[in-house]
């Protein structure tokens, strides 16, 4: 089976983690939780990080520490990770939905603007599967409204918008560097951001918020968000092989795109003039029965995964989102798949991969005609 996704581990790995095992500096505090958040905000161009546990605990950090809650709402894409919606529930404030576009699947920038209220306090553009969001459109609009902007680039590492990376145009920056997302902790997460005063806050909310003066003493209620050593450690291997994981994701795409192009009963995926996407996941769009064809790659020995379920369609909202409609969401999500995207992919893998598909799609147009 060729799986969607494997993380690579071929660098400093083990080394790293051997050296926290050996040196005992195992739990949260050690070198290379600083030496990962310094190096991989300054990789984005931002001047601060902060670890988390995972990416979701890194979404709910970086709402806590805007002080958002009960009253407030958040716009957020309703095609997205369900993460997005679950950090915005648990501090008690409102998700509120805007559709996607049809060609990126990000937040359509232009259909915010209806959804903005005297309740509205962030807008969290996601950069889907790699490609980055309209943020000039979304900037402009969250300065002329005071809203504060939170991206959500736990599948965007080193992709760029207009020649800035992903994370660096927001107040707080969110990343997850799950198993199989472009560089790996294992599980973890960071926010990044130029702000001293957000990331002092977020220190503190991610550790029990501990009374600086005095320990066990807390000024607030806060989390133990606290990332390990140990990925830490991990992560740091990983970011030292950054440019050359991206460029991996990168090959592959445009392997795939040279083999697939002008394939009828296809959608591939797009890159904007503006944008550098990174191709977190190589998803493409299935105009005929998506199920077929998913079973018949599974045969072949090729996995796939459906692209995400919208957030008005999750039975967890069930009642919040009534009569609302996004139907390009709808379409895209009933549509999408992605292909095998790891790093570790061979180009004969993928050319396999593209004779399947149009083999799949072959029989499927036989099977029509009949
Ligand atoms: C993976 C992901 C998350 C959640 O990250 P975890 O580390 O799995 O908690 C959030 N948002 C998006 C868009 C993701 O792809």
């Amino acid at each position: 089976m060729i799986p969607v996704c494997e993380p690579w581990l071929t660098g400093n790995e083990l080394k790293y983690v051997t050296d926290c095992l050996k040196s005992n500096w195992i739990s949260s505090q050690g070198k290379y939780i600083e030496r990962f958040e310094r190096g991989f905000a300054s990789y984005c161009g931002c001047l601060y990080g902060v670890t988390t546990t995972s990416g979701t605990t890194a979404l709910h950090l970086a709402l806590a520490t805007l002080g958002i809650g009960k009253g407030d709402e958040v716009i957020i894409p309703t095609f997205t990770n369900v993460a997005t919606a679950f950090a915005v529930v648990y501090t008690g404030a409102k998700p509120v939905l805007v559709d996607c576009e049809s060609e990126t699947y990000n937040i359509d920038a232009y259909k915010i603007r209806e959804k903005i209220t005297k309740e509205t306090k962030a807008i969290i553009p996601v950069h889907l599967y790699g490609h980055p969001c309209q943020m000039d459109r979304i900037l402009e609009l969250a300065m002329k409204n005071s809203l504060y902007v939170i991206e959500d680039a736990a599948e965007a590492h080193g992709a760029e918008y207009k020649g800035h990376k992903c994370g660096s145009f927001s107040h707080i920056s969110c990343f997850s560097f799950y198993g199989n997302k472009i560089i790996t902790s294992g599980e973890g997460g960071m926010i990044i951001t130029d702000s001293e005063r957000f990331a002092e806050r977020a220190r503190g909310l991610k550790d029990l918020a501990h009374s600086p003066g005095r320990r066990f003493v807390h000024t607030d209620i806060a989390f133990n968000y606290r990332m390990t050593n140990i990925c830490a450690a991990i992560g740091l291997a990983q970011l030292e092989k950054i440019d050359e994981l991206v460029e991996m994701r990168r090959a592959n795409a445009r392997i795939y795109n040279n083999q697939l192009e002008g394939t009828q009963g296809i959608t591939l995926p797009t890159e904007k003039p503006w944008a550098k996407n990174v191709y977190w996941m190589y998803g493409i769009l299935v105009d005929g029965d998506k199920q077929k064809f998913m079973k018949h790659l599974a045969a072949n020995g090729v996995q796939t995964r459906e692209f995400f379920v919208p957030m008005h369609q999750q039975p967890c909202f069930k009642g919040m989102f009534d009569g609302e409609e996004y139907l390009v969401a709808d379409d895209i999500s009933k549509r999408g798949l992605y292909l095998p995207s790891g790093s570790g992919l061979k180009i004969d893998e993928i050319k396999y991969i593209c004779s399947c598909i149009k083999e799949a799609l072959h029989e499927e147009g036989s099977s029509r005609i009949r």
